[in-house]
């Protein structure tokens, strides 16, 4: 039987990034109704890491929005890491502060970052319609500095936002040669504030994305991500057996998720059980 690793998320700080990437509502320029501050108190973070280890996660992802893991967020994000860590919670943290030097990454790995998250996001043809303030190549590189400095890589993308099956296709394989161990995949939702004015993606659709992610990613986890309730509602089983094997619990960034406990019986309802190990 298959195990489905479940990982949280903590939006350490929320918006007023001065990017432009047409798909994300923390971008400062698009004025999206979403709650914003700047660094979350580390004793509610700690709360959150509790709470993400007691509903099953092995996973937990200390994200911030912003173009890049400048000092501050080092300072912050290696601070959060140390506290959660002293408490002996059994979780993989993850780090996810955007465009990042080596320099930068070393330290949070030092401070028992384990893995950082940068999702290449759409091809590297497809990704200048998407974002004009920082180019794939600057994504693209910050994954193999997270893997030369030794952390493990996390990155996908988001399908639905007007790419190709060529652009699928492209990212599929940029995403190949990082050979991440995880791999978030994101479907887009509209936003009446965003520019980018797509529909969300069929169902038949979704799923053809994620056979398709299996097929050239065969032995990286699979993590379904943002879009999941809005694509599928409660009718989820398919994407398990198309390749999901791992399931962000709970919250995203800025849209809501099912409840861990309904997220966790679900599951087990169709049969899986969830990892209790990061193997
Ligand atoms: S850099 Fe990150 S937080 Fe900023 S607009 Fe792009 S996706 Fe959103």
């Amino acid at each position: 039987m298959k195990d489905i690793f479940l990982c949280s998320i903590c939006n350490v700080s929320s918006g007023a990034c001065l990017e432009d990437c047409a798909y994300c509502t923390q971008s400062a320029k698009y004025n999206a109704k979403i709650e914003r501050y700047r660094l979350k108190p580390l004793e509610q973070i700690l709360q959150e890491a509790r709470r993400a280890a007691d509903n099953g996660a092995l996973g937990f992802c200390l994200v911030t929005s912003g173009r890049e893991l400048d000092d501050k967020r080092v300072e912050f994000i290696s601070q959060a890491a140390k506290e959660i860590l002293k408490e002996g919670l059994h979780l993989h943290l993850i780090g996810c502060s955007g465009i990042a030097t080596k320099e930068a990454l070393k330290e949070l790995k030092e401070a028992g970052i384990a893995s950082y998250n940068h999702n290449l996001e759409t091809s590297k043809n497809f990704f200048p319609q998407i974002c004009s303030t920082h180019s794939f190549k600057e994504r693209y590189e910050t994954c193999e500095n997270a893997l030369e400095v030794g952390l493990g890589l996390c990155s996908g993308g988001i399908f639905g936002m007007g790419e190709t099956w060529q652009d699928r296709l492209d990212l599929l394989s940029a995403l190949q040669t990082l050979n991440p161990h995880s791999v978030p995949i994101n479907f887009f939702i509209p936003n009446p504030a965003l520019p980018l004015t797509k529909e969300v993606l069929s169902k038949e659709e979704a799923l053809e994305c994620v056979k398709l992610a299996r097929e050239y990613l065969p032995n990286s986890r699979l993590m379904i991500a943002g879009g999941r309730e809005r694509v599928f509602g409660n009718d989820q089983e398919e994407l398990f057996r198309c390749g999901i094997n791992a399931v962000v619990l709970g919250d995203y960034l800025t849209t809501k998720g099912n409840t861990p406990k309904e997220e966790v019986e679900r599951i087990k309802g169709y049969g899986y059980s969830i990892a209790t190990s990061c193997e």
